[in-house]
């Protein structure tokens, strides 16, 4: 009898690295390994990284000395965005074995066969502008919903992001690859797909019968609508300048698609909007978020921002505190800007004080929780279908309604993965 090995997986960063590393984990189990805790023994241990993390080479190296401890027989394999920009940094790291970048990190099966402890550090990674293949990929929770990646890359230039350089140029899945999976989750029983992507208003690129192909996002979405089998899709976040009405107004007249966006504003300021080298400014966002509001009164809005570019003066920083004060928003999610290596805002000044960002970051996180206060508060009374997942969490259970607000109850098997009738109290 041959005993089967073990694989474990720490995921850092975000939803796209997530559903990533549950298509990675799938094409091992399917190769005859077994997945376990990433805190417990295995043979293979595999990190995917993040270049957003403020420290993905201490968090990496932290992990690979806690793995050595434990296992220092076991093999581990480092991938994701830090791994494309510094492989020869991670390959450093006393007890790493494989650092695999952006084209190979779905080929870990291959190399894991042709790899024995003790080699020395094997690195795998091309050039990131010769990445041009698109790997489709999804996690699954518990079976309720699934983050479904339907693009990967960026071809903007941010002055603050790196992703361009970790995850290359935007490709997409076809639309009707998309469908494929989607048919697929529906009948393993997933009700909710998240679409995921670096950019996914830009969907549509990529190369069918060695043909440049070109669909768009609105027809990925009008496609889905007509699928039967799944009852909820989510669009993860989409750039303001890429939303269009049409899809606004596709959205508020679909059952399918939730009343739920994730716009990234960045800054409220339109100089900074300017050296971030956005495509927007603050009048697009602000006619987004009211064509939204007139369709759907209902509709979640989340955004993103952040706090402490080089050049955001006090000024610039209220600008941006008082256009998101006015807005009507339901959440925010606050990043605090820090340095990257090769990026354009490396070369902007003055910089901003660390405290001053941090300081910045509380006032928003303090706006974001009046502002999910108040838009919870204006739904009392309603009754709204939430949609509860299956993780039993002390004896307590959660699910959102279709516009985004998060209800915990106790734990009652029968509504796990169910639509139930929620009035919100
Ligand atoms: S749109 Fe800008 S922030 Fe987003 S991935 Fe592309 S370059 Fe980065």
């Amino acid at each position: 009898m041959t005993t089967s090995k073990t694989v474990a997986f720490h995921t850092l960063g975000c939803k796209l690295n997530f559903s990533e590393t549950s298509t990675i984990s799938r094409l091992l189990e399917q190769d005859g390994f077994v997945k376990t805790d990433f805190d417990g023994l295995a043979d293979v241990y595999v990190i995917n990284t993040c270049s957003v993390t403020d420290n993905a080479d201490k968090e990496c190296r932290q992990l690979v000395r806690r793995i050595q401890r434990r296992a220092p027989e076991s093999m581990v394999v480092i991938t994701g965005c830090y791994a494309q920009l510094k492989p020869e940094e991670i390959a450093s790291i006393e007890g790493v074995d494989l650092v695999l970048g952006a084209a190979e990190k779905f080929n870990i099966v291959d190399h894991l066969k042709t790899l024995t402890k003790g080699d020395s550090t094997r690195i795998c990674s091309c050039d990131i502008e010769d990445v041009s293949s698109f790997h489709a990929s999804y996690s699954l929770h518990d079976r309720t919903r699934t983050f479904l990646k339907v693009q990967d890359g960026c071809d903007y230039t941010c002055a603050f992001c790196t992703i361009p350089m970790a995850r290359g140029k935007s490709r997409s899945d076809s639309v009707e690859n998309v469908l494929t999976h989607a048919r697929t989750l529906a009948a393993s029983g997933v009700k909710e797909i998240v679409l995921t992507g670096v950019n996914l208003g830009d969907f549509g690129k990529g190369l069918q019968g060695g043909k440049k192909r070109e669909e768009t996002f609105f027809e990925l979405i009008q496609a889905l609508d007509a699928l039967d089998g799944i009852e909820r899709y989510r669009i993860s976040s989409i750039e303001p300048n890429l939303l269009s009405n049409e899809i606004i107004e596709f959205v508020a007249n679909s059952r399918k698609f939730m009343p739920h966006f994730h716009i990234p504003l960045q800054s409220g300021n339109n100089e900074i909007l300017g050296l971030m080298r956005r495509r927007y400014r603050r009048e697009l966002y602000a006619e987004k978020v009211a064509l939204i509001k007139q369709f759907m009164p209902h509709c979640a809005i989340g955004v993103d921002v952040i706090v402490g570019f080089p050049s955001e003066s006090d000024e610039h920083f209220r600008d941006t505190y008082d256009f998101l004060h006015g807005l009507d928003v339901s959440y925010l999610h606050v990043f605090t800007y820090s340095e990257r290596a090769n990026t354009h805002a490396l070369e902007i000044q003055p910089v901003v004080p660390v405290n001053v960002r941090h300081e910045r970051n509380k006032m928003l996180r303090n706006l974001s929780h009046k502002k999910m206060q108040y838009f919870t508060e204006q739904h009392l009374g309603q009754t709204r279908k939430v949609l509860f997942e299956g993780h039993d969490k002390e004896g307590m259970m959660e699910g959102y309604t279709d516009n985004y607000i998060k209800i915990t109850t106790p734990y009652r098997k029968e509504w796990v993965n169910g639509l139930v009738d929620w009035e919100l109290r």
